[in-house]
């Protein structure tokens, strides 16, 4: 046949468009959507026509003219085009609050709660008793101040807008005081440094990175009256000294300083505000609400430290308090009302759907017993590594189940809290690790990550490694979809 006719045997959009095909897809996303896939489909197909050497015309396939099966193209071109980039995945790391996973997976109450809001309107700042405006800050404070025994609370978009807003209302234009051994980087550009330097406060660094004492901080602290003294230039160097705002501790949430080490405690920074008439600010990061020390777990939490004495905490709602992206701040009345008064509360403000989850996960703590069993982070720190076993054990047979000619052992691994919090913590867990014949590790990885359902596994010392511990039992037909050949796209 020649090209001339083969082109001419191309069927017209307005023709595809009516096939059987389509009617549905017609209905459900439109005549554009539809029109611009048969168009892309029929394009295609033309350009490919005319790229035909003459030698090759006889092989052209007749059956790629017909209109069935370009309809059939079409409707799956719109399919992938509607295809979410923003979906679930199985964690078979063993990392609990992997950050690239969208750390702390929520309870189901959050859900059901986040589902229950925002399919309609909410009483996100409109009080039913008074029949009258409400204030979006009113919606959780009475319950943080509940669990946590703060004055008062305020919720905003994360823990590093937290740290943004409390350091530009209460240290803009004075110095706050930080240990030199507390300078963290969290990741990417939030750096203690230059979130300071963002608020419009000054940095005044104390101690060295191994060692510092109480009597630093209160050897930093500069007075109103003492600035005026320094308004010349207080050394050879020039540096403009200022009148102190705060000390601020910050959580070693991501490392550990060990050996020849000291630092102050909230106690002695306590103790040293109330001489200067000082807040303390204390950045804890985590989120911890209850006592896991007998996980293994020697972190502060938000109790035991606004216990101290401290003026205001700071921390994250999707680390170890396991609710959504959220930073809370939360403390002495007095400075949270200028916190909720200052401009860049609206910047940072969170909406409905984040209230919904996080009240929902902090009503939880109301008994300690149902936050370990109902929140996901809290019931996998604490799950034994008996439990961990028989779960692996579970999994093993559904695997062999759905694919007989895997090859499967269980492995004890080391799990991680992950999300820059506890480095130095290994919870002893299990995974299942895999074989399947001749495949590589990064062969078989490679295919259940392309799965429908992705699973992300573990690879070590060439062995894939699928950790059972982040896992949710419910999630196991799905992992054992992924290892059936043919049920993903390479
Ligand atoms: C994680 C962390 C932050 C940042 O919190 P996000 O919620 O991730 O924004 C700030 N400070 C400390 C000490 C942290 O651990």
């Amino acid at each position: 046949m020649k090209k001339k006719d083969l082109l001419r045997g191309i069927p017209k959009v307005d023709e595809v468009i009516k096939q059987e095909t389509l009617f549905f897809l017609l209905e459900e996303k439109g005549c554009v959507a539809v029109t611009e896939a048969c168009r892309a489909v029929i394009d295609e197909l033309r350009k490919n026509i005319i790229k035909l050497k003459d030698e090759d015309l006889a092989d052209f396939d007749i059956a790629r003219l017909d209109i069935c099966k370009i309809a059939r193209d079409a409707a799956e071109m719109i399919e992938e085009n509607e295809k979410l980039n923003l979906f679930p995945i199985i964690n078979a790391t063993g990392t609990i609050l992997h950050t690239n996973l969208g750390r702390a997976p929520l309870c189901k109450d959050a859900v059901d709660n986040v589902r229950e809001v925002s399919k309609g309107y909410s009483s996100l700042e409109y009080n039913v008793e008074k029949g009258k405006r409400g204030s979006r800050h009113d919606l959780v404070c009475k319950l943080i101040a509940e669990l946590t025994g703060a004055e008062d609370a305020m919720v905003v978009n994360n823990n590093a807008s937290a740290t943004l807003i409390v350091l530009a209302a209460l240290g803009k234009d004075k110095e706050v005081v930080v240990s030199r051994g507390e300078l963290v980087e969290i990741g990417g550009a939030f750096r203690i440094p230059e979130i300071m330097s963002q608020s419009g406060a000054y940095l005044q660094e104390v101690g060295t990175s191994n060692k510092t004492k109480p009597s630093d901080y209160e050897n930093a602290i500069i007075t109103k009256e003492q600035e005026k003294d320094f308004s010349m230039l207080d050394n050879m160097r020039g540096t403009k000294r200022f009148e102190t705002g705060a000390l601020m501790k910050v959580h070693k949430s991501n490392y550990d300083i060990v050996g020849f080490t000291e630092e102050a405690s909230l106690e002695d920074l306590v103790e040293i505000g109330k001489k200067h008439n000082l807040p303390v600010i204390f950045d804890m990061g985590n989120g911890l609400m209850i006592d896991m020390q007998e996980y293994g777990l020697k972190e502060p939490n938000v109790p035991k430290s606004l216990a101290t004495g401290i003026d205001i905490i700071l921390f994250s709602g999707d680390k170890l308090l396991g609710g959504p992206q959220a930073g809370i701040i939360a403390g002495k009345k007095e400075y949270i009302e200028k916190m909720k008064k200052h401009p860049l509360a609206r910047v940072i403000r969170v909406d409905k759907m984040c209230f919904a989850a996080l009240e929902a996960t902090l009503m939880k703590y109301r008994d300690e017993k149902i936050a370990l069993r109902d929140i996901p982070v809290l019931n996998m720190i604490s799950a034994s590594k008996e439990d961990m076993k028989l779960k692996a054990k579970r999994l093993e047979e559904v695997l062999k189940k759905a694919n007989s000619e895997l090859t499967t052992e269980l492995v004890e691994v080391e799990d991680q809290i992950g999300g820059g919090s506890a480095p130095t913590v290994r919870l002893p867990g299990f995974a299942v690790a895999v074989e399947y014949g001749k495949m590589s590790a990064q062969g078989i990885e490679l295919m259940i990550r392309r799965a429908d359902v992705p699973v992300i596994g573990r690879i070590h010392e060439d062995r894939l490694l699928i950790c059972v511990r982040t896992i949710d039992e419910r999630e196991f037909e799905d992992v054992a979809k992924a290892f059936k050949l043919g049920n993903c796209k390479i």
